[in-house]
């Protein structure tokens, strides 16, 4: 098949954007170096910003370890209303920002959009939730209280795939529990998160955000940095793994969300053509580019080729190109080093003699697009089934006994998210609860909320974010013990 894609000359021809700076201390600053930014859909540089070197950020920790005291000292009133405010800011420029997150991140615009709204409702949705001290004992003798403590300044680190969505969780649990901030968007995403800083100014004092666009370095910088408490990082299991490490000389607390490899397992008692479009869906948005896409299938053999055909035919429905055509439902993949990857594991995959049943053909002319790959009777070992592709290619495989698949299903380092699919909830919920995972969802996939805990099990990261939970984790746990006796 061979995939027609849009392409966008209007953004293949325009001019060099450079209208975006750092925020540091409460100002708008440049610096010595630059980052070059591509634009997925033509493969062409666009757009230009600042990159922050040793020297700004030493400058952004200094402001933000100033500013942490005052912030602290504010009640989670006042600091609830700030990211009221916040989220206000996103939503008044939601149509100016996803068009920018489009140009730089690929996806769909309404997909876009989507990603800055659902930054607005979830960071709205945490500042709602109530920290409240815990009374472990009172009685005559004794009070235990339990309460819980700002750690200062906290690094956060994000990816490519979703840097507003990604930043703005970390952010809010951040700053609603009295922390300050600096903030590192991926080097092949920072402009959305430069624009969205700069709108910020008007929301938060001087040094409570402080957002630094530069290379891997300046992340491997703020790990090692002493002014830094704590890490909320959103990334690879590689880099998460670095992280770690570099992280241990200061002891910082860190948050580790990583990679997944997530399995959906779909019992024979479903309708294939009506679930096709929903699972086709939580594997294929952002052409594949979701830490909590599923990114493997297997299917009891009952339903098996029933289920391949309605996924090979939502794929070869699915418009890809350009995420500014309003008509695109899947945009390129995000960078060129990734769409390497993802081509060589197609590649293999072809090698290896699977069937590949939708997709597989890669389009002439420019961008870095791969139409959405269907591939049946894999290999168990293969790459496609062992690693994490973070692409449009997702294998399904065949099982015949549940407790099979979910051996397999658990048979990974990762254990982000899963889900099972039946037409007996109550079935499927205990089979759920056997994937090895953070969260495990039945007859649905990615649906997560400000209220519920979501992070990795095994390598797929360490603690959780959103939640009570998660906001905790920004936080210091203290005990007051008081002998009620007089001294
Ligand atoms: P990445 O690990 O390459 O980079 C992530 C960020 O880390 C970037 O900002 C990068 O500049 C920075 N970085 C690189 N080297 C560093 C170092 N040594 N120290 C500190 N920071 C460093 O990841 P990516 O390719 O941008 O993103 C894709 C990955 O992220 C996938 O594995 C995906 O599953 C994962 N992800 C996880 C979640 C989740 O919530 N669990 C969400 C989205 C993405």
């Amino acid at each position: 098949m061979t995939a027609s894609v849009s392409h966008d000359l209007a953004a293949a021809t325009a001019a060099l954007r450079e209208d975006f700076k750092l925020l540091i201390d409460g100002a708008s600053v440049g610096a010595d170096q630059a980052l070059d930014v591509i634009n997925p859909a033509t493969g062409r540089v666009f757009a230009r910003c600042p990159a922050a070197g040793r020297a700004e950020l030493d400058r952004a920790v200094t402001a933000a370890r100033r500013a942490f005291p005052a912030w602290r000292d504010m009640s989670f009133e006042e600091r609830r209303e700030r990211i009221k405010r916040m989220a206000q800011v996103l939503r008044d420029h939601q149509a100016a920002l996803a068009e920018l997150l489009t140009l730089e991140q690929g996806k769909p615009l309404g997909q876009a959009r989507d990603e800055i709204g659902r930054a607005a409702t979830q960071s709205e949705g945490m500042a709602q939730i109530a920290i409240a001290p815990e009374t472990l004992t009172q009685d005559e003798q004794r009070s235990i209280e339990l309460r819980y403590y700002p750690l200062g300044v906290v690094g956060i680190i994000t990816p490519w795939n979703a840097p507003i969505n990604l930043a703005a969780g970390p952010l809010t649990s951040a700053l609603y529990t009295g922390n300050t901030t600096v903030l590192k968007p991926s080097p092949y995403t920072p402009l959305t998160t430069l624009k969205l800083a700069e709108l910020l100014t008007a929301v938060f004092p001087a040094g409570v955000l402080n957002v630094l666009a530069g290379g891997d370095e300046l992340g491997q910088w703020m790990t090692e940095h002493p002014g830094i408490d704590k890490i909320s990082f959103t990334g690879s299991v590689a880099t998460g793994k670095k992280v770690m490490a570099s992280a241990a000389g200061t002891l910082k607390r860190l948050t580790l969300e990583l990679g997944g490899n997530d399995a959906a397992i779909v019992l024979d008692d479903v309708d294939p053509k009506t679930i096709a479009p929903k699972l086709f869906f939580a594997a294929f948005v952002n052409s594949g580019q979701v830490c909590m896409a599923i990114k493997r299938i297997y299917a009891h053999e009952r339903i098996y080729a029933a289920l391949c055909s309605a996924l090979a035919e939502e794929a070869r429905k699915a418009r890809i190109g350009s995420g500014l055509d309003p008509q695109t439902q899947l945009g390129p993949i995000q960078n060129k080093e990734q769409y390497e990857r993802v081509v060589g594991i197609l590649e293999e995959t072809r090698r290896s003699g699977a069937r590949i049943l939708a997709g597989g053909k890669l389009p002439d002319g420019p961008g870095y697009f791969m139409p959405p790959t269907i591939v049946a009777d894999v290999d168990e070992h293969s790459r496609l089934v062992q690693e994490e592709q973070f692409g449009p290619i997702v294998p399904v495989l065949r099982f015949s006994d549940v407790d099979d698949a979910l051996r397999r299903a658990n048979d990974t380092r990762y254990g982000l998210s899963g889900s099972v699919w039946s037409g007996d909830t109550e079935r499927a919920a205990a089979i759920a609860a056997r994937l090895e995972v953070g969260t495990a969802w039945v007859n649905q996939h990615r649906t997560t909320s400000a209220t519920v805990p979501f992070g990795g099990a095994k390598e797929s990261g360490v603690g959780r974010q959103y939640s009570v939970l998660g906001l905790k984790s920004y936080m210091e746990p203290r005990v007051i013990s008081v002998l009620k006796q007089p001294a």
